[in-house]
């Protein structure tokens, strides 16, 4: 099997990473926190057989990457595991609900494998239009799996926002590939379709509401085509945005792959200071909490993903009026857990602000 064994050799064992492993948090095994799939990790490499508690051991992991930030001896156990994955998917090794995923996914080109009309939330407010067209235009708006299908005025709203500024949407988006990639599989049969159609749009830059679109996206797709996440893109308009002030306040979840993956912290709260008060989570930016929805965790192990979202929500502050995020992923883990419609995608807060719903779907 190859593996990374230089990464391996490098963890030292110290086992700073149990004290943040949000899963170890939860299960409290050896198994379930980073140096022990590390020692799994060793354990293949010198023959163990990947057996289901390997394979527990390592698709628990939400690649939420709180332990890279703490650990002493640089590894980075998010890119160790989404590569022993890949490893064991390719020699036919893999879980039940890793295959029915997979086969979701390329039968429908989405993460639920609904057959339904991916553009459907165009018709929810009247958006119909020209945009299918094929018209040239410099920048998309990647919807994502989840809002094309979950929260559609979530869409709808992000469209408005960003159709002013002369983005489109592309004729037959697909899933961007993520939940494959984090969980050991080749995306490209549906990388290469969505990168088509934007290179006949004639596109040079992709902006996505979705962290993990956005992660993908950037890691994976060609680099001469810049990401930008929703909030990135609405706090450099912000003066023309014509935000109004509302009375409210509000705290924010960084989801870990915009947040701790991407470096993407003041943006989203820049957007958020020009329309309310903000309030920080008790662990917030670098040592944000995992909504343990990532990584393949909320489809493979439902329990364990919506235990780590109520911890998280234990996270929120006294006083505030919604939990604002810019991931749907951790909108429907954290709704799940408890929260229910007090959390809301930044888009809903900045229509809001411009005279939209505060609601989301
Ligand atoms: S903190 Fe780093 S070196 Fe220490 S056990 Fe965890 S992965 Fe290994
Ligand atoms: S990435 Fe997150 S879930 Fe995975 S081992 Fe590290 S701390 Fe645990």
């Amino acid at each position: 099997m190859n593996l990374d064994l230089e990464s391996i050799n490098r963890c030292v064992r110290c086992g700073t990473c149990r004290s943040v492993c949000p899963v170890f948090e939860e299960v409290g095994w050896e198994s379930a926190n980073t140096r022990g799939r590390i020692l799994a990790m060793k354990g293949l490499y010198d023959g163990l057989v990947a057996g289901p508690d390997v394979l527990d051991s390592l698709n628990t992991c939400t690649t939420c990457g709180i332990c890279t930030a703490s650990c002493p001896a640089g590894v980075k156990p998010p890119d160790m595991v989404e590569g022993v994955r890949r490893e064991l998917v390719s020699s036919g090794i893999m879980s039940r609900e890793q295959a029915l995923l997979k086969e979701r996914l390329f039968s429908s080109g989405n993460v639920f494998g609904d057959p339904g009309d991916r553009l459907a939330w165009l018709k929810r407010r009247g958006q119909e239009g020209d945009w299918l067209k094929g018209d040239k235009a410099k920048a998309i708006y990647f919807v994502g799996c989840l809002n094309s299908y979950r929260y559609q005025d979530t869409a709808s709203r992000t469209f408005d926002l960003l159709r002013r500024f002369g983005a489109t949407i592309l004729a037959d988006e697909q899933c961007c590939g993520s939940p494959l990639v984090r969980t050991g599989f080749d995306a490209g049969r549906l990388r290469e379709a969505n990168v088509r159609q934007i290179r006949e749009i004639g596109a040079d830059t992709i902006i996505t509401g979705c962290a993990g679109c956005y992660s993908t996206l950037k890691r994976d797709y060609p680099p001469d085509l810049r990401v930008m996440s929703v909030p990135e893109f609405l706090a450099d308009r912000l003066p023309e945005l014509d935000l109004k002030p509302l009375e409210m306040t509000v705290t924010y979840h960084d989801p870990c792959h915009l947040g701790r993956q991407s470096g993407i912290y003041d943006q989203p709260r820049r957007v958020i200071e020009s329309i309310c008060r903000l309030k920080e989570m008790r662990a917030s930016r670098e040592s944000a909490r995992c909504c343990g929805g990532g990584g393949g965790v909320r489809v493979g192990y439902r329990d364990l993903s919506l235990r780590m979202a109520k911890r998280r929500l234990a996270d929120v502050p006294e006083g505030v009026d919604f939990i604002v995020t810019s991931c749907p992923l951790c909108i429907r883990n954290l709704r799940d857990a408890g929260a229910g419609r007090k959390v809301i995608d930044i888009v809903d807060l900045v229509a809001a602000s411009i005279g939209d719903s505060a609601s989301a779907d």
